[in-house]
């Protein structure tokens, strides 16, 4: 284990432009369920899931409802936007994340969680792929709400609800829902970000959910490096995949075992991302 995480380490210190990856299991040190691992949400509950997936064609439909559904406390979506969070603070490996930041080493973080915790932890280039839990978001022209700009109790109270946007387009959670397209200036500012790394560091994600799934073979199919052989009467040319795909999770994934990820680190990110950081702090003292 220690020399796989000096290998992580050394090559976080040999990369130009690193980024991490991160998703649910992030912040299940944190005491937030995810949906897919051992104590997942849809392991658990399976018909949240199936209920899950309808969200968006519902919103769709008839936003009042899913508003009136959204603000019922007995309801799971009550639960799940409003109890995420409830008392629940970075766990330490959100501050190694935070802290490679601070190194010059990570240049972002792009995260399918929405519960903010990569702020808190102290990063401050972080893109919210599936959204934010303190945003809201215009269904029509993407325009983005802070949640105190919008008193959803008083609209109920005036049955005037779903909140509109100026544009007269109706307004929803910020969390992207399944079916849902991500927001344009995201997919975009994602796609970048994978496109230019050299090094990505994948974290606590079972990397199912597209389109963010993809990243990891966008950044894989990037080949700058040549390498040139010479042997007798052959000379080729070979381009050489440039960026270090490394994952950090409990369990290997389909970026695993397709080796589109270079190696995993198993385990758990609030052990394992500390202990790169350690390893970064030690390698550069010796320099
Ligand atoms: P997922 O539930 O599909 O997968 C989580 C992965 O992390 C699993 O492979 C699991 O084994 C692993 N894992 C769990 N705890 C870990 C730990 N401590 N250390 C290392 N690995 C750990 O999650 P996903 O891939 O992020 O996709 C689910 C979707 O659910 C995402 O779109 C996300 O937006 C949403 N979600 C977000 C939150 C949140 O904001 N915290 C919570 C639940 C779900």
């Amino acid at each position: 284990m220690e020399d796989i995480v000096e290998r992580a380490a050394r090559d976080l210190m040999n990369s130009k432009y690193a980024i991490a990856l991160t998703g649910a299991g992030m912040s299940t040190e944190s005491g937030i369920p995810d949906f897919r691992g051992p104590d997942g949400l849809w392991t658990k509950h399976p018909e949240l899931e199936f209920q899950a997936y309808r969200m968006y064609d519902e919103f769709k439909v008839n936003p009042k409802a899913y508003w009136e559904e959204r603000l019922n406390p007995e309801g799971w979506i009550w639960s799940f936007f409003e109890g995420l969070k409830k008392g629940v603070k970075p766990n330490p490996g959100h501050y190694a994340l935070a802290e490679l930041e601070q190194m010059g080493i990570l240049k972002c973080v792009i995260t399918q969680n929405v519960d903010e915790l990569h702020q808190e932890a102290g990063n401050r280039n972080v893109i919210e792929y599936h959204g934010g839990l303190s945003k809201f978001r215009c269904d029509s022209c993407g325009r983005r709400f802070h949640r105190d700009k919008i008193d959803l109790e008083r609209l109920k109270r005036e049955d005037k609800l779903p909140p509109y946007c100026d544009c007269g387009g109706a307004i929803k959670d910020d969390g992207v829902f399944f079916g849902e397209p991500i927001p344009g200036d995201v997919l975009q500012n994602s796609q970048q970000e994978a496109w230019g790394c050299d090094l990505m560091l994948i974290c606590g994600t079972s990397a199912v959910v597209y389109p963010f799934a993809s990243l990891p073979e966008l950044a894989r199919t990037r080949r700058s490096g040549r390498q040139t052989t010479r042997d007798l009467d052959l000379y080729a040319i070979q381009h050489v995949p440039s960026t270090v795909i490394i994952e950090v999770n409990a369990e290997p994934t389909p970026l695993t075992k397709s080796g589109i990820s270079d190696y995993i680190i198993q385990g758990k990110t609030g052990e394992i991302l500390p202990r790169i950081v350690q390893e970064v702090r030690r390698l550069r003292g010796l320099r």
